[in-house]
C-alpha cells in the first residue's frame, strides 16, 4: 500500500508485525490474559504512556496526553484468544495447547499498541488525550462493560471511541466503515420441554417432548418469516437439542439451546416475547410443559455517523476511495457495542484476506490467519482518525 504521506516509519511496520507474532504465540483465553496484559503494559510504558492495570481483571489502559488540554479519543482492542487448536505449519504458531488467536485479536492489540508508539512520538502535535483500552473476554461474556464499570471512560473523560476488527470477509486493502448498526444483539436461550416418559410402542400413554420439540423448532422459524419485516436483519438458530436415551423410550424432557440475533431493539423485544408465547402455545397444545430462559447477550454495536465519517476519511487517505467498501450486515456480536453505546464511536472492518497466499480461512477456524499487510494499514487509519479528531 503506497500511502502518500505515511505517519508510520519502516520501524513501526516491522514492530506491529513482530508484536502480533509474539502475541500470536502466547494466546490466553477470556479473563486469563495475564501475560498478554503484562506484555502490552511493557510496550505502553516504554512508549512513555501512563499505564493502569487491573481493570476488568486483566484489562489495561494506556493514557497519552498531548501538548495542550482538549478532547479524548479512545482506541479499543480486545485481548482474548479462543479454545481452538491451531492447525500446524506457521513459524509463529500458538505455543499454548488448545488455544489460538483465531479471530485476529492479536492483530487488534498489535495495531493499538503500535498506534500508541506512533502517537507518543507526536504528542507535541496534538491537543487532548488518547486512551488505549485493552479489554479481556470479547469472545465470552464481554470485558468491555466491565472496563467501563472500572472507569475506562472516566479519567480523562472519553469523548469518542474507535476500533478496527480484522475481516477475512474483505481482501486486504479494503475497509468498511459504515454508520448505524454493524453487529447484532446476541441473546441466547435455553428452552426446556417437559413431557411424560414411557414406552415407545405406547405413545398414547405418554407425552412425548421430542415430538413437541420438532413442532417448536419449525414454529420458531415461522416467527422469523412471518413476524419480521424482510427488510430487518435477524436470525434465530437452535444450535443444540438434547433429549432421550434410547430408540424405544419416550423421554421425560428435551432441552433446546439457541440464539436470537437482531439489530432493532423493538424487533428484539417483540421476538423474545413471541418466542415465549409460541413455545408455551405449541407445548400447551400438545399437552407438554415448556419454559424459556433468556441470557441477555451484547447489545448491537451502533456506529455514530460523525465518528464513522472521520474513520472513513482516514481510511480513504490510506487505501484510497476505491478501498472504502460496504459490508453486508453481520449478525455476529461484539462487545465494542458497550463503548459505542456509551460514547459516539465507530467500529470498522479492516480487510485482511489474501486468497492468493491462502490467508482467507474464516475467523474462529483452526486455519485462520490473515495478511499482515493489513496491520500497518490499520495503524495508519487509527492514528490519522485520532489526530483529526483531536486537532479538528
Ligand atoms: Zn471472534
Ligand atoms: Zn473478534
Amino acid at each position: 500500500m503506497n500511502v502518500l504521506h505515511p505517519v508510520l516509519e519502516a520501524a513501526d511496520r516491522e514492530f506491529v508485525v513482530q508484536l502480533r507474532r509474539e502475541l500470536h504465540r502466547y494466546p490466553e483465553l477470556a479473563f486469563e490474559e495475564r501475560e498478554t496484559s503484562r506484555r502490552l503494559a511493557g510496550v505502553l510504558g516504554e512508549a512513555g504512556l501512563e499505564v493502569r492495570t487491573g481493570l476488568a481483571t486483566t484489562g489495561l489502559l494506556g493514557v497519552l496526553s498531548g501538548a495542550r488540554p482538549g478532547r479524548t479519543m479512545l482506541i479499543r482492542a480486545d485481548m482474548d484468544a479462543l479454545p481452538v487448536e491451531e492447525a500446524a505449519g506457521r513459524p509463529y504458531g500458538s505455543l499454548a495447547l488448545g488455544k489460538m488467536h483465531a479471530c485476529g485479536h492479536d492483530g487488534h492489540m498489535a495495531m493499538a499498541a503500535t498506534s500508541a508508539r506512533v502517537l507518543a512520538r507526536r504528542r507535541q502535535t496534538f491537543s487532548g488525550n488518547v486512551v488505549f483500552a485493552f479489554q479481556p473476554a470479547e469472545e465470552t461474556t464481554g470485558g468491555a462493560a466491565l472496563m467501563i464499570q472500572d472507569g475506562a471512560l472516566a479519567d480523562p473523560r472519553v469523548d469518542a471511541a474507535i476500533g478496527l476488527h480484522l475481516a477475512n470477509t474483505l481482501p486486504v486493502g479494503q475497509i468498511a466503515a459504515m454508520p448505524g448498526p454493524v453487529t447484532a444483539a446476541t441473546d441466547s436461550f435455553v428452552l426446556t420441554v417437559t413431557g411424560r416418559g414411557g414406552h415407545a410402542a405406547r405413545p398414547h400413554l405418554s407425552v412425548d417432548p421430542v415430538a413437541v420439540s420438532f413442532q417448536i423448532g419449525s414454529a420458531l422459524q415461522t416467527l422469523m418469516t412471518r413476524e419480521r419485516s424482510p427488510a430487518q436483519p435477524a436470525v434465530l438458530t437452535v444450535g443444540a437439542i438434547h433429549g432421550g436415551t434410547a430408540a424405544n423410550v419416550i423421554a421425560d424432557r428435551v432441552e433446546m439451546r439457541g440464539t436470537l440475533r437482531t439489530y432493532d431493539p423493538e424487533l428484539r423485544r417483540h421476538l423474545k416475547q413471541r418466542v415465549e408465547e409460541m413455545v408455551g402455545g405449541v407445548a400447551g397444545a400438545m399437552r407438554a410443559g415448556a419454559t424459556v430462559r433468556w441470557d441477555e447477550g451484547y447489545p448491537p454495536t451502533v456506529n455514530n455517523p460523525r465518528i464513522t465519517t472521520l474513520v472513513a476519511q482516514a481510511a480513504a487517505e490510506v487505501v484510497g476511495e476505491a478501498g472504502l467498501v460496504g459490508h453486508e450486515p453481520s449478525l455476529g456480536g461484539d462487545d465494542m457495542a458497550y463503548f459505542c453505546a456509551a460514547v459516539p464511536g465507530c467500529y470498522a472492518r479492516l480487510g485482511s484476506a489474501n486468497a492468493e497466499l491462502g490467508l482467507d480461512a474464516p475467523h474462529h477456524s483452526p486455519r485462520f490467519d490473515f495478511d499482515e499487510a493489513a496491520l500497518p494499514i490499520g495503524v495508519e487509519v487509527l492514528v490519522r482518525a485520532t489526530l483529526t479528531f483531536l486537532n479538528g
